[in-house]
């Protein structure tokens, strides 16, 4: 019996990490549950006998109080940092979204834990610290990001100098067929229209940017310490192949799956075993043919500059973060248009003065100063310059 702590156990992924528990009742048991929204995290407690709540809502005081019988509420944001170092918890599922889970993934990791991560943003913001974190305290990080476990394992039982390449497969998100003429005009619910994934609305807009991405190769270069430039993309509009690794001899190894979370997300937690699917078979005859293509240059600016910023390294991923979570605010809220996403971030990267990226005080500070540059650029110009 594996015992689990889900950090957002309410989003996209800690739903489907409840549902991957309802398939292994005897092999999982939910210790603890977090995230912001107090309701539906009472139904989850109630539903899965949970013994402890995180709640990180704003404005709620700090300290302990009784959540329905035989849970306990924990307050505040040092919630998520108890549950993620809990003595009894032996998998920790980072199911937080942007900024959110970095202190929690980091005091996991300090505290040398099995972290199942879906969180990508704190692995872009701060992956030299929370790798370096691993290795000194016998952590473990276990990707939950369908390319990045696709990638996992491909690579099981290779030698690391093998490996020539790593390619993650895109699927061009919502507005892949769109003409780009008319992108200035999209509406959030357009670009909310993924076509082979459900997902939460940061991480399926970052899809229509393609930022999705270009954040997936920052990962997969702390995940897999691989170099930067050995990391690549390909448009692959089925998402049935999720990452393929290339080897020195010129074999290639592919991962095939339905697109469902929950085959990473269970993988992440059998691991070393396999157990009976949670999700859908792939039906290989009908999948239809496997298509890949290079992605169209010049016509998603968010990866150029994600590549940018990882390439350039330092403070500047999290200010590519920072910069990113702040745009889609802005653009779900109809204050830019959807073309004004790359503007904000490149106008914030080409201001930053760069820190050293295992410097946790500088990354936060770099993610801070982003956030505000990017409001005040937002706000100062209403747009114009933008
Ligand atoms: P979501 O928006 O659906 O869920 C986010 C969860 O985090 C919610 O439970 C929310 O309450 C919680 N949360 C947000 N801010 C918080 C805070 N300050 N304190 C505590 N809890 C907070 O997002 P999602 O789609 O589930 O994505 C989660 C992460 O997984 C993202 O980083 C995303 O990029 C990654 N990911 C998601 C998918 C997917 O299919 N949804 C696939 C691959 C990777
Ligand atoms: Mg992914």
């Amino acid at each position: 019996m594996k015992r689990i702590v889900i950090l957002g156990s309410t989003g996209s992924i800690g739903r489907q990490t409840l549902d991957v528990v309802s398939s292994h009742p005897e092999r999982l048991r939910v210790l603890g549950i977090a995230g912001r929204n107090r309701e539906a995290l009472a139904v989850q407690a109630a539903a899965f006998g949970v013994p402890m709540v995180g709640l990180a809502a704003e404005g709620e005081p700090s300290g302990m109080a009784a959540f329905g019988e035989g849970t306990r509420l924990l307050r505040g944001p040092q919630a998520l940092v108890d549950l993620a170092t809990h003595p009894e918890a032996d998998i920790v599922v980072v199911a937080t979204v942007g900024r959110a889970g970095l202190e929690a993934t980091l005091a996991a990791v300090r505290a040398g834990k099995r972290v199942a991560i879906a969180n990508k943003e704190v692995l872009v913001m701060a992956g030299a610290i929370i790798t370096a974190a691993a290795s000194a305290h016998g952590a473990t990080l276990l990707p939950i990001d369908s390319e990045h476990c696709a990638l996992w394992q491909c690579l099981l039982g290779e030698e690391p100098r093998g490996v020539a390449a790593l390619v993650l497969t895109a699927s061009g998100g919502a507005l892949r067929d769109r003409d780009p003429a008319t992108l200035d005009a999209i509406t959030p619910a357009e670009a909310l229209r993924h076509p082979t994934w459900v997902m939460g609305q940061k991480i399926t807009i970052d899809s229509a940017t393609l930022m999705n991405k270009g954040l997936e190769v920052i990962e997969a270069r702390w995940l897999f310490d691989v170099p930067f430039e050995r990391i690549r993309v390909v448009m692959h509009p089925t998402s049935t192949v999720h990452g393929l690794v290339q080897f020195a001899d010129g074999t290639i190894k592919a991962q095939l799956g339905v697109p469902d979370m929950k085959a990473p997300i269970q993988f992440a937690l059998s691991y070393p075993e396999r157990w009976p699917a949670s999700a859908p078979d792939l039906d290989l005859t009908g999948a239809g043919p496997l298509v890949f293509a290079e992605p169209p240059s010049g016509r998603y600016p968010c990866l150029d500059l994600a590549l940018r910023a990882g390439r350039e390294g330092g403070t500047y991923p999290a200010v590519l973060c920072g910069a990113d979570e702040v745009a889609v605010e802005l653009f779900l809220d109809g204050a830019i248009r959807f073309t004004q996403i790359p503007r904000l971030i490149e106008a914030a990267l080409d201001a930053h003065v760069p820190g050293d990226e295992r410097d946790l005080e500088a990354v936060v500070a770099a993610d801070a100063w982003a956030r505000a540059e990017c409001l005040r650029l937002a706000k100062s110009v209403n747009g114009a310059r933008l």
